[in-house]
């Protein structure tokens, strides 16, 4: 989110206008547009159209056509300016009243413009294209003369698929829309209408139900009985890994479709997995609908439209399926909620489950929060009163929570070049040879997380980041995990010149694999991180754990989240120090969750689990904590912290970045605004002080933090010091409000 070029903004706003005499004789709206402008711009309804409020209308901007939504109508003309007019206004139900309103509270609450808020709202973008485009590639019988590799491969795809158009059949293929193009030039595709998309199945709320225990029929009155109330209320459904959870929300879930409404079941993108979303279609008798960000254009084409009809009921999404068009949005369910995936900081920042509270209290429905490990923000709230506790105990059936261990690595260090202890070791091999899987996560992808050269000393390190290259041996490749840039490995010390004498240094995933494959020899490995795997191979990878395909895991946070594996007894943490030393304030309280919920990935079936933990700190609390099972002690102390500190959630907090591609350019614009600092009781700003990545991209960072009481206006504060404030060049200014990373 940027507030960069405000001026600029405003200059290209008037422009548009083009300054003639206005006759002022048909009526005036004002369209938001997904652009990066903090104002709607005004322009003249033509006397064939009727334009209401939420339409969404194509209209002219300079040269081109924007898609945008009316935000008011019969607005005031701006004086001695010509208007143009709407172009044409698309036959969709208009964007509702609650759904604009959320969306000025973005723009404002996280100080971003408001066009870049809408712009989330119309990720689909079959929906606003000419229909006359809509004509799909179908294989005839003829094949072409001369056949290369991407025309082959283009056939191959179509073969497999339904008609597509041009550019999605080419997209698949991984070639130019002219391949396709050219094939049907020679009659071997013919265009078709684009089918018709297939409807959604109507979900049964009393599809495939298991029955309830006691205390899971307990919980789930309280939300079935928040759903028929109708009105807005938060209830934290609070239970301990494998208590069942997911089958109490369903029952809200059942109890919302009972009564007509659409339903919104979020998911951190990585637990939004085949399983989940088949066993969502088990108990409802019918396939939800989806949303992610790998979705195809024409499938996102089919929901959108389907949830703007009213005909799709429920879908099964990442944060962005917020911003669908609703049209009957009865209850938002939002698992793991305590996920920080949920935070989306890149382009406009917010966070998810914030924001289906803010919905909810807007829009008059409830929402229901899950998670094994509730986030401190959540806890506060049902210790203010504000959130309902609707707690689960104990798993379901006979499945036990593990036993957690803390194993003293100054007692038991391991070899050099090698991290496994002896007692996790033995551990290891019992579970396996008792024909269990189990489960060795580290939270580090790649090879090594340094490689330094034995002779000079020289660590090797990205050229654009302030960052440590990362290998991974998988792909031959060392790279930054900030930017994403690769290199081959060399094969001499890019310092010293000297061969063969550049080492890893410390362990990354795939160093560990390497380990546990010499020590449990017959295991069958598998490695599960998110470069080695994503979309469908990993999709498929879990699956195979779960049938038993595996026995030996090993995993970063990838496998904690909310995967259930009922043959795995035994989790081992390898390194549970690593996170717990950071400036991040919520350090301490994700090192807990993720510490618990990988404990909580052992012992969900018949057998019962263990977790072992390897740590050089046996006698932190937060781990002493983990170990005695003590959650409130834990969470009190955790409080205490916070409070004292006046940090989330008992203050507020927001980080503005400062960045630019010289140093002292970036540096004397920091200093500039720190003297422009309004000064305000209660109000604290830190900084500016060199990013903890001090560079990323090439590009030199500065952060401040602002911290402020509950009771402050932190928005306010901020716009007022930064107001009129235009970086120039290459300078950015970002602010972040309640941020997640402090990087
Ligand atoms: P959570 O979401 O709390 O981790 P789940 O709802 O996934 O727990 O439940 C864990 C496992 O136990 C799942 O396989 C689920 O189907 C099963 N389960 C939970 N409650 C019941 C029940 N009442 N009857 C049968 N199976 C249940
Ligand atoms: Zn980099």
């Amino acid at each position: 989110m940027l507030a960069s070029g405000r001026s600029f903004l405003r200059m290209s706003n008037d422009s548009q206008l083009v300054q003639t005499d206005f006759e002022g004789n048909s009526s005036v709206v004002s369209v938001v547009l997904p652009l990066a402008l903090d104002e709607a711009y005004s322009y003249t309804v033509p006397r064939h159209m009727q334009l209401q409020i939420g339409d969404y209308v194509n209209v002219p901007l300079g040269p081109r056509l924007v898609v945008g939504v009316v935000w008011a109508v019969d607005v005031a003309a701006p004086k001695g300016m010509r208007l143009r007019d709407v172009r044409q206004k698309f036959e969709l139900p208009p964007m509702g009243q609650t759904q604009r309103k959320l969306l000025d509270w973005i723009a404002k609450y996280y100080m971003a413009p408001l066009g870049m808020v809408l712009r989330g709202c119309m990720r689909a973008k079959g929906v606003f294209e000419p229909a006359r485009m809509k004509v799909a590639y179908q294989l005839t019988d003829l094949r072409p003369e001369r056949m290369t590799p991407q025309r082959a491969r283009v056939i191959e795809i179509a073969q497999e698929l339904p008609a597509l158009k041009a550019k999605e059949l080419a997209d698949e293929a991984g070639v130019g829309v002219s391949v396709v193009k050219g094939l049907a030039e020679q009659g071997v595709f013919e265009t078709v209408d684009l089918p018709p998309f297939t409807p959604f199945e109507k979900p049964d709320p009393n599809g495939m139900r298991v029955v309830l225990s006691s205390s899971q029929e307990k919980a789930a009155l309280q939300l079935r009985q928040a759903v028929t109330a109708r009105n807005f209320s938060v209830c934290l459904l609070d239970g301990v890994t494998g208590s069942g959870k997911t089958e109490v929300y369903f029952e809200a879930m059942a109890a919302a479709l009972a009564g007509g409404k659409q339903v919104l079941l979020l998911l951190p993108e990585i637990a939004l997995t085949n399983t989940f979303l088949r066993r969502v279609e088990e108990r409802f008798a019918a396939a939800p609908a989806e949303w992610h960000s790998e979705m195809k254009p024409r499938e996102r084409e089919r929901v959108w439209r389907a949830i703007g009809a009213g005909e799709a009921k429920i879908v099964v999404g990442a944060r962005s399926a917020l911003f669908l068009p609703w049209q009957n949005l009865g209850l938002i369910v939002v698992d793991e909620e305590h996920e920080a995936a949920y935070k989306q900081s890149d382009g406009t920042s917010y966070h998810a489950r914030d924001i289906s509270v803010v919905y909810g209290s807007m829009g008059k429905f409830p929402i229901v929060l899950a998670s094994a490990t509730p986030s401190l923000e959540s806890l506060v709230n049902v210790d203010r009163g504000k959130y309902k506790h609707v707690t689960l105990k104990n798993r379901h059936g006979r499945a036990v929570l593990p036993d957690i261990e803390l194993l003293d690595m100054r007692a038991n260090p391991p070899q050099s070049g090698t991290w496994l202890s002896d007692p996790l070791v033995t551990a290891v091999e019992e579970t396996l040879a008792a024909g269990s899987q189990a489960l060795l996560f580290l939270n580090r992808r790649g090879y090594a997380p340094l490689t330094l050269c034995r002779t000079c000393g020289h660590r090797l390190q990205c050229g654009d980041c302030s960052s440590w290259l990362v290998e991974h041996r998988f792909q031959r490749k060392l790279m930054c995990h900030h930017c994403g840039h690769s290199e081959p490995v060399p094969d001499k010390c890019p310092e010293c010149g000297d061969e063969h004498s550049l080492v890893p240094c410390g362990p990354g995933i795939e160093r560990l694999a390497e380990e546990a494959a010499e020590r449990f020899e017959g295991a069958d490995i598998v490695v599960l991180s998110s470069d080695v795997s994503r979309g469908v191979s990993l999709h498929q990878k879990i699956r195979d754990i779960a049938e038993g395909k595996y026995n030996l895991i090993i995993g970063t946070q990838l496998v904690a989240k909310g995967h259930h594996f009922p043959n795995l007894t035994l989790a081992g943490v390898v390194d549970a120090d690593l996170a717990l030393e950071t400036s991040d304030p919520r350090a301490g309280e994700r090192t807990w969750q993720l510490l618990a919920q990988v404990a909580g990935r052992a012992g969900r079936g018949e057998k019962p689990g263990r977790a072992l933990i390897q740590t050089y700190m046996p006698d932190h609390p937060l781990l002493e904590a983990l170990a005695a099972g003590d959650r409130e002690g834990f969470l009190a102390h955790e409080k205490q912290i916070r409070q004292m500190a006046n940090l989330p959630p008992y203050g507020q907090l927001a980080g503005i970045i400062v960045s630019g591609s010289d140093l002292n350019q970036t540096q004397s614009f920091a200093n500039e605004l720190a003297r422009r600092v309004p000064r305000v009781p209660d109000i604290q700003v830190l900084g500016p002080a060199p990013a903890p990545l001090a560079q990323i991209r090439g590009r030199f960072r500065f952060r401040f933090l602002v911290r402020t009481t509950r009771e402050q206006d932190i928005q306010g504060f901020i716009g007022a010091w930064l107001d009129g404030v235009s970086p120039r060049g290459s300078l950015k200014l970002s602010v972040d409000v309640d941020p997640y990373s402090f990087l």
